[in-house]
């Protein structure tokens, strides 16, 4: 199994994120809060048609937004970790790196988001790794991550995605 490093092992001790506010965060404060669960790697749509059910409260305007189980190409589906990180922004335009700058896009993040969470005055959910030593299996077995949820968008017909809306990337578990 493999060990902490020391600077993580520090991070988790130190419950840095109930006392510093995102936009104060060090960058690896920041990297740490992601929780890996990858549904920022599914493709998703806005319809700004739609005038009622907002997907979420801070969401602009009349804007909806739809999650699918199409995930992105470069996504592990068993790991939930990206095979390209480094090269990321550049592999795939769309791919929202987010950042402290852009937090005031985090509505197209999905609801369990962490940094979501966060921004929106939310503590941790009990399955996140840094409540459990560093570790991503509450989350997988929590279903908050998109492992064993997903098709690569190779491998379907993406003028048809509307077919492919799904619900549960839009769960919260405690
Ligand atoms: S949705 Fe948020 S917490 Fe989950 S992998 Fe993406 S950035 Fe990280
Ligand atoms: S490039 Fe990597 S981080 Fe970006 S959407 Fe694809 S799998 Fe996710």
């Amino acid at each position: 199994m493999a060990k902490l490093s020391a600077q993580m092992s520090a991070l988790i001790a130190s419950k840095y994120w109930e006392t510093i506010a995102l936009a104060d965060m060090d960058d690896a404060q920041w990297e740490a809060i992601c929780d890996g669960c990858a549904k920022c790697c599914l493709h998703k749509f806005i319809d700004d048609e739609v005038d009622e059910a907002h997907y979420t409260d801070v969401a602009k305007g009349e804007e909806e937004m739809f999650f699918t189980d199409i995930a992105c190409q470069y996504l592990h589906t068993k790991t939930c970790q990206c095979t390209e990180y480094q090269d990321r922004t550049e592999l795939v335009p769309h791919c929202v790196k987010l950042t402290q700058e852009n937090l005031p896009e985090i509505f197209y993040m999905p609801p369990s988001c962490s940094y979501r969470r966060l921004h929106e005055g939310k503590p941790l959910p009990s399955w996140h790794p840094l409540l459990n030593n560093g570790k991503a299996h509450k989350m997988h077995s929590a279903g908050m991550s998109v492992r064993n949820k997903t098709v690569n968008e190779l491998a379907v017909d993406m003028n048809k995605f509307e077919d492919r809306i799904v619900t549960w990337p839009l769960n919260v578990e405690e």
